[in-house]
C-alpha cells in the first residue's frame, strides 16, 4: 500500500473495538482504509498492466467512489481529464465554426453533415475512453465492459475521420464519394462488432482484431493520394490538407509506438506514476492528430464554401 495514512489507520482500528460510537468510527475508519491509493504488487490480476506504473492505483472501489476520483489524484488522474478538456474545447470550437462560418460566409454554404458525423464519433470515442480511465478497476466484468466499450469508441473515431476529407474531396464525383465513404463505413462496423463480441474476444483473433484497426488506418491513403492525382496542381487547398493529414498520420504512428514501448517508465520505473507516463503521451498526441485533422477539415470546408464543385 501506498497511503501514508495507511498503517496509522490500521492501528487506530484496535482502539475501535467497543460498539455504540465507537463501532461507528471504526467503520468509517475501515472505509477510509479501504478507499487508500494501493501499489502495483497489491493489484488483483486482471489489472496488472503497467509493472512500469508502481503506485496510486485505484482497485476494486465502489461506482460512487470512482466517480469521485475525478476529482483526487491518482495515476489515471490525468488519463481522465486530457480527453475531458479536449472534449470541452472541441465542443466549443466546432459549435462557432460549424454555426458561424456558414452566416459569415456570402455564398452558399455547403453541407455539414459529414463534419457533424465526424465530431459525433469523436465526442463518443473520448467519452468512452474517460469513462474506461475512470470505472475500469471497478471490477473485472467493469474493466472488460468498459475496454469493449473504448474499443468501439476507435474504431468509431477512426471511421468518422474519414468523412469530411472523402465527402469534401470527392463530392463532384459520387461514384467514388460513395465508394470510400461506404468501405470505411463497412470496415467501421466490421471492427466494433469484433470488438463488442465474446466470441472475437479469444487470443487467436487477438492480431485479427488488432489488422482492422491498422487496416482502416493505413486505407486512408488511397483517397489521399486520389485526391492528390484529381487537384494536386489546380488547387492550393489539396496539398494543404495533405501535409495536414501527413503530420496526423505521424502524430498517430509517435503514438501509437509509445504506447507499446511503454516509454518513459520503461526507462525509470516508478517515476512516472502520477505524470509524464507513456499512456498521458499518447493522450496528448491523439488531442493534437485529432486536432490537426480538424483543422484539415475546416480547410475543406472553405475550399468548397468559396469554389463549389
Ligand atoms: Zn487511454
Amino acid at each position: 500500500m501506498t497511503g501514508d495514512g495507511y498503517e496509522k489507520l490500521g492501528s487506530e482500528k484496535s482502539d475501535y473495538e467497543d460498539g455504540g460510537k465507537k463501532g461507528k468510527s471504526k467503520n468509517n475508519a475501515w472505509k477510509k482504509v479501504k478507499y487508500q491509493l494501493v501499489d502495483y504488487h497489491t493489484l488483483p490480476g486482471y489489472m496488472k498492466d503497467n509493472e512500469y506504473i508502481h503506485r496510486y492505483y485505484r482497485a476494486e472501489w465502489p461506482i460512487t467512489q470512482l466517480l469521485l476520483s475525478v476529482f483526487r489524484i491518482h495515476n489515471e488522474t490525468l488519463n481522465i481529464w486530457t480527453k475531458n478538456l479536449q472534449q470541452g474545447g472541441k465542443e466549443e470550437e466546432a459549435m462557432s465554426n460549424m454555426l458561424l462560418g456558414p452566416l459569415l460566409s456570402s455564398q452558399t454554404p455547403i453541407t455539414r453533415w459529414p463534419f457533424y458525423v465526424f465530431m459525433g464519433g469523436a465526442m463518443f470515442c473520448l467519452l468512452s475512453s474517460s469513462i474506461c480511465h475512470l470505472l475500469s478497476c471497478h471490477s473485472q466484468r467493469m474493466s472488460y465492459i468498459v475496454h469493449r466499450v473504448d474499443y468501439t469508441g476507435i474504431a468509431l473515431l477512426i471511421a468518422t475521420s474519414f468523412y469530411p476529407p472523402v465527402y469534401y474531396s470527392f463530392m463532384c464525383n459520387p461514384f467514388f464519394c460513395n465508394l470510400y465513404l461506404g468501405t470505411i463505413t463497412v470496415m467501421g462496423i466490421a471492427t466494433m462488432i469484433f470488438s463488442l463480441l465474446p466470441t472475437f474476444q479469444r487470443p487467436e483473433f487477438r492480431s485479427f482484431r488488432a489488422s482492422l484497426f491498422f487496416g482502416m488506418g493505413v486505407s486512408a491513403v488511397v483517397p489521399i493520394l486520389h485526391k492528390l492525382l484529381l487537384y494536386g496542381t489546380d488547387h492550393p487547398e489539396a496539398l494543404q490538407t495533405t501535409i495536414y493529414e501527413v503530420l496526423m498520420g505521424v502524430l498517430y504512428g509517435l503514438g501509437a509506438l509509445i504506447y507499446a514501448t511503454r516509454v518513459p517508465e520503461r526507462w525509470k520505473p516508478g517515476c512516472f506514476d502520477l505524470a509524464g507516463q507513456s499512456h498521458q503521451l499518447f493522450h496528448v498526441l491523439v488531442v493534437a492528430a485529432a486536432f490537426t485533422h480538424y483543422q484539415a477539415g475546416l480547410v475543406y470546408l472553405n475550399w468548397r464554401d468559396l469554389n463549389g464543385c
